[in-house]
């Protein structure tokens, strides 16, 4: 068993990923600014655990502390999750998701270096294939993300490749995820997104719970069998068990190479608001709107390379994920913050 860095832990799926490896007998360093997210997601990893872990928090921009965290502890491995993820706000202060996701990164890989750490899974995203050519999306796409986030996202993985390819030694698996949706069946942990959500699971899970009106379903008129947009949702548990498998197999990594995450299997916009009503028991009220700009008709994975390589493959099907959210959502209406 190994000791493993998460950097943003405290996060969304890096609150699952800490309990899975936890699970798997792992001990935990987990860093966090608390930037997107609350201390409480890791007191009740711990809980669900019943095992505890080091918890520090740091921002990866303060390069003392962080390379002081690899002189305290052991560390074999690092799962980096540490981020700034949301598109619109990316638009509009792009210098910040440059300094904070790659100046943040390079000081994490900075610290590693200096340590001899060269075990890395890397959270990357989708969205750094941009305007699908071809569906399903396989690792070999062509990359051209569009959004500033997404260009930071491909930023990263273009320093990693560099770095990997300098000297020997280095395994890095750069993990893009489609959709990751849903919570641990607790309702223990779950997405607890900050102001109004940008992402469709969370809105809808909070109109179902009466914190919001109606789901606002961004365009009607697309080329997909309803009209409405068609994505990839990965189950989170899903997710963090790719994150186990790849850590756990960075062995079969030699230098740096890209993983979908995904299920292969896409659900339109409707499917999630039918399947989420009937998760909650309730109707989900939503109205149709025009397309968000920016927005593509249809994405989804080609999961194979995942089964492959890790021997990983998702699990969890549509209403599974709807379920586990609306649970984490109906014993936590307000999120972490006010339970
Ligand atoms: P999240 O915001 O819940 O978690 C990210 C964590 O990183 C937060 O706890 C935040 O406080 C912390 N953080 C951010 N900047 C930091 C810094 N400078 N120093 C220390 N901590 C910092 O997001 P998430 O959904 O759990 O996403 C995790 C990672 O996966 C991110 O890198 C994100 O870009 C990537 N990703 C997410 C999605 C998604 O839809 N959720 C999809 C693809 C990729
Ligand atoms: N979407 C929507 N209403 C919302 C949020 C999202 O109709 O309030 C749609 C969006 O147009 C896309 C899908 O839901 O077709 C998934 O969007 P999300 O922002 O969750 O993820 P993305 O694929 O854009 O990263």
């Amino acid at each position: 068993m190994s000791t493993i860095l998460v950097t943003g832990g405290a996060g969304f799926i890096g609150s699952h990923t800490c309990l899975v490896l936890l699970e798997a007998g792992h001990d935990l360093v987990v860093i966090d600014n608390l930037c997107n997210s609350s201390e409480e997601s890791l007191r009740r990893v711990e809980g669900l655990s019943d095992k505890s872990f080091v918890f520090e928090k740091i921002d990866l921009l303060d390069q003392p502390a962080l390379e002081q965290v690899f002189v305290t502890h052991s560390i074999d491995a690092v799962i980096h999750f540490a981020g700034l993820k949301a598109v619109g706000e990316s638009v509009e202060d792009p210098l910040w998701y440059w300094r904070n996701n790659v100046a943040g990164t390079l000081n994490l890989v900075d610290a590693m270096n200096r340590a001899d750490v060269r075990d890395l899974v890397f959270s990357s995203s989708s969205t750094v294939y941009g305007m699908p050519e071809e569906l399903p999306v396989t690792e070999a796409h062509p990359l051209g993300p569009v959004s500033p986030y997404g260009k930071t996202k491909l930023a990263v993985e273009d320093l990693l490749r560099d770095v990997a390819a300098s000297k020997p030694g280095w395994r890095v698996a750069l993990l893009r995820y489609f959709n990751p949706v849903g919570a641990h069946p607790s309702g223990e942990i779950g997405e607890d997104p900050t102001g109004i959500p940008n992402n469709l699971m969370p809105f809808v899970m909070q109109v179902a719970v009466g914190r919001r009106e109606r789901v606002a379903v961004f365009g009607s008129d697309y080329d997909t069998p309803d009209g409405t947009g068609i994505r990839d949702y990965i189950h989170v548990m899903d997710l963090a068990e790719g994150h186990l498998a790849a850590v756990e197999r960075l062995e079969r990594f030699e230098g740096c190479e890209a993983v979908n995450l995904g299920t292969g299997q896409g659900y339109s916009v409707l499917d999630v608001v039918r399947a989420a009503s009937g998760a909650a028991g309730r109707e989900i009220p939503y109205e149709l709107v025009p397309r968000r700009p920016g927005d593509v008709a249809a994405v989804w994975s080609d999961p194979g390379l995942a089964k492959a390589k890790l021997g990983w493959q998702a699990l969890r099907g549509l209403d599974e994920m709807c379920r586990d959210s609306w649970h984490f959502q109906s014993r936590n209406p307000h999120g972490f913050a006010k339970t």
